[in-house]
């Protein structure tokens, strides 16, 4: 039976299964290797619209499922306007019916919830009703300094319980406000990740897996990601620090390669959110860690809330518009910058352009990536630290360091690449897949 090594990230998830030919990262229903780790719980406007207008004209829920002959004497009955819309109609009936039984309830309820891919396609029409970056909450206390600081950057609503200071994600669904904890979203999500898995799999169950953690997350953290993965059926085999399914992944093919002779390398994981770094010694007996470090705020998503924060106020004095105040636009504002850095990358310069960002107003700017770096610049320095830090720890010298692998796909920013070029004193490879050796490292461990 396969087992699934799942690479919970917080902007996305990969997951591979280990084959007999060797490790397989799973593809998704959009032929993409990497899904967004979203959740959407649909467009409730319109629903609550829906149900206003059914109350208006007087339009009772059918009293039983399945009584299509009611349903459509009901329909009969309708105002014309209403019966140019049937399968408008019906979609409203079959809402209603989610009400009937809480068995009825809960399959239709995942008709009407988007998970991965599909939320992706909705966060555009419905920020505020869509949860991402779950990985920042997971585990934690509402009061925690670090869920204070994550949720100013937030679309969506987040609260804490007032007398266990639980997390509490609130949402629109099905016409009502519904809580969710973290844990619970991270089930959605990991229940999602199961069903791709499954479906590469030729249908054939997968109960097992074995689940990333970053390495600072605590036992409290820890015991969260298990029982969010025990909500969706998976049994978790073992919880593998991402630094260490990285380095895995990168032994394994090298195998050959060692001898009795220690190598030493380091690996450097950039991700969305965070940034984990560590020195693993390699013989032909296996792998040790030396050391590791992190920073929890030095990732891709650091550099995009500095650029939301300077073209905010660039816009404000330009354009007149106070794009914080409209989530949608927030969010529109937030996905054209994420591009903008990716083009940045590759580019001295990029331009962003948004038409109707909001008010009607079309949005045009440029970007260095001088002053992207600028801009960031705290977060930049606070990346030596650690990984200063890390080669202290592992008792070694910089020359004693064979090579430096660079992962996470925030790795691409070129001030990060420089900046560890200069303090290793030697190019920096590229030998894994920067977005799915954790998730290969990890099934390897499940094999
Ligand atoms: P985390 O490790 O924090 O849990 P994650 O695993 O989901 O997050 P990755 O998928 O490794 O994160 O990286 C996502 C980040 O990389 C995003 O901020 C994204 O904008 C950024 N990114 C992706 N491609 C590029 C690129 N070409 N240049 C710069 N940044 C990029």
């Amino acid at each position: 039976m396969s087992v699934a090594g799942i690479d919970f990230g917080s902007k996305s998830n990969v997951v591979a299964l280990a084959r007999r030919k060797g490790i397989d990262v799973v593809m998704n229903e959009e032929s993409k290797r990497e899904t967004p780790s979203l959740i959407n719980f649909g467009d409730n406007k319109n629903l609550m619209m829906i149900l206003m207008m059914m109350k208006m004209i007087g339009v009772n829920r059918p009293k039983q499922r399945g009584a299509r002959g009611s349903r459509r004497k009901k329909k009969k009955k309708l105002p014309s306007f209403f019966l140019l819309f049937p399968s408008f109609l019906e979609t409203t009936f079959r809402l209603f019916d989610h009400q009937q039984t809480d068995t009825e309830f809960r399959g239709k309820e995942e008709e009407q919830r988007f998970v991965g891919c599909a939320a992706g396609d909705k966060i555009n029409m419905q920020p505020t009703n869509t949860v991402a970056c779950l990985k920042r909450l997971i585990g934690k206390k509402f009061s925690d300094p670090t869920v204070q600081e994550d949720i100013k950057e937030f679309l969506y609503p987040v609260k804490g319980d007032k007398k266990t200071d639980n997390i509490i994600v609130t949402v629109e669904y099905m016409g009502k406000q519904r809580e969710f904890s973290p844990e619970q979203l991270l089930g959605m999500i990991l229940s999602d990740l199961k069903r791709i898995a499954e479906l590469d799999n030729e249908g054939i169950k997968i109960t097992d897996c074995v689940l990333s953690v970053p390495i600072f997350f605590d036992d409290v953290q820890r015991r969260a990601m298990i029982d969010a993965a025990s909500i969706c059926g998976l049994n978790v085999m073992r919880l593998m620090h991402e630094t260490t399914a990285t380095a895995l992944a990168y032994g394994i093919f090298k195998t050959q390669e060692f001898t009795e002779k220690p190598v030493r390398v380091a690996f450097v994981d950039i991700g969305h959110s965070a940034m984990q770094c560590s020195v693993v010694e390699f013989t032909s007996k296996g792998l040790k860690v030396l050391s590791t470090g992190y920073d929890t705020n030095l990732g891709g998503g650091a550099f995009d809330n500095a650029m939301f924060h300077h073209f905010c106020e660039e816009f404000k004095e330009k354009f007149k518009i106070d794009v914080k105040s409209n989530p949608r636009a927030s969010f529109r504002l937030k996905s054209a910058i994420e591009k903008t850095k990716k083009v940045l990358s590759a580019n001295p310069e990029a331009p962003i352009n948004i038409e109707c960002l909001m008010n009607d107003v079309d949005v045009r700017s440029m970007i260095t990536r001088d002053k992207m770096e600028e801009l960031a610049q705290n977060e930049l320095n606070g990346l030596m630290g650690p990984v200063r830090q890390m080669v202290v720890d592992a008792k070694l010298d910089i020359a004693d360091i064979a090579s430096v692998e660079l992962v996470g796909n925030a790795s691409r920013i070129q001030s990060i690449q420089k900046a560890l070029e200069d303090f290793f004193q030697k190019p920096i490879s590229r030998t894994l897949n920067a977005s799915e050796s954790v998730a290969r490292g990890c099934a390897l461990q499940g094999a």
